[in-house]
């Protein structure tokens, strides 16, 4: 399977969320990547990902960066690595929610071959993942602990920071929503804007009919085109914000998986000191 990305994949560069989805998809299928149940594969990068990309890099004789590049070794040998996995048993998994297709809602919960089709990672646009039926047990050492823990701390970090960023962003969008409002208020009449803020925006299409409806001849078609552009422009801002609202939803809970894994990688790191030191 040629595995192709748009951008560099970093922890400290901004990467493409297409491309993390199919880096995800990828190093779940090959059994280094396990999503959070509640969000399942995402285009937002965790510390999971990172980990796993490490991970699977040191497997492969590679230098382990954690960083993916278009058309390098870690991105060809990812390509292969999948292409070759035909053998093993998982099992499908589904957020669970209503927005599951059906069909991958219908494959939930059942035990599937890697040569099985569909399999979840050619279905890249959607959220299902792979969970390995044979689990890995093997302990990780101090060292590795330590490594765990300095990558959940700096992920803690940079979601925290996306956060922050992401409610700028939404202040933004709402100073430009009010803006386009006012201005419209100006131009077209706050009458004609309140009726238009009342609109579902599928209405667009039959914004002129519905305004000579209520408003009568005072609409003419300078103004219906200024109107008509208004819940354009309206419509746009929306959409961003709404995807912004969803992004902050989907960052606040892999903050909280990753303040979770925080804790977790302490704990196992302070366990791991004891039995060193009860060994030495
Ligand atoms: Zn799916």
């Amino acid at each position: 399977m040629k595995i192709k990305l748009n951008k560099p994949f970093a922890s400290n560069t901004a990467v493409d969320e297409s491309d993390v989805r199919r880096i995800k998809k990828a190093l779940n299928r090959l059994g280094y990547y396990q999503p959070y149940e509640k969000t399942g594969i995402t285009g937002i990068p965790d510390i999971a990902v990172f980990t796993a990309v490490k991970k699977f890099q040191k497997d492969q004789g590679l230098h382990p960066t954690g960083m993916v590049k278009p058309e390098d070794e870690t991105i060809k040998a990812l390509s292969d690595e999948t292409g070759n996995k035909k053998t093993g048993k998982y099992i499908w998994r589904t957020v669970g929610d209503e927005r599951v297709r059906k069909t991958h809602a219908a494959l939930n919960g059942t035990i599937r071959d890697y040569a099985d089709s569909p399999d979840p990672m050619e279905e890249h646009n959607c959220r299902c993942w792979a969970e390995p039926l044979e689990k890995s047990t093997k302990n990780r050492n101090c060292r590795e602990e330590i490594e765990a823990y300095i990558e959940a701390e700096k992920r803690v970090e940079y979601l925290s920071e996306k956060i922050n960023d992401l409610l700028l962003r939404l202040e933004e969008l709402r100073n430009e929503n009010n803006s386009i409002v006012k201005k419209a208020q100006k131009n077209i009449g706050s009458q004609i804007v309140a009726f238009i803020l009342t609109l579902p925006f599928d209405r667009i299409g039959v914004l002129g009919e519905l305004l000579r409806k209520y408003f009568g001849n005072v609409i003419s078609n300078e103004l219906l085109q200024a109107a008509d552009e208004f819940m354009r422009r309206l419509q746009v801002v929306k959409e961003k914000i709404q995807y912004t609202k969803d992004q902050i939803t989907m960052t606040f809970a892999l903050l909280e998986r990753s303040a979770e894994e925080l804790e977790t990688s302490k704990t196992n790191l302070e366990e791991c000191k004891r039995n060193e030191n009860q060994i030495k």
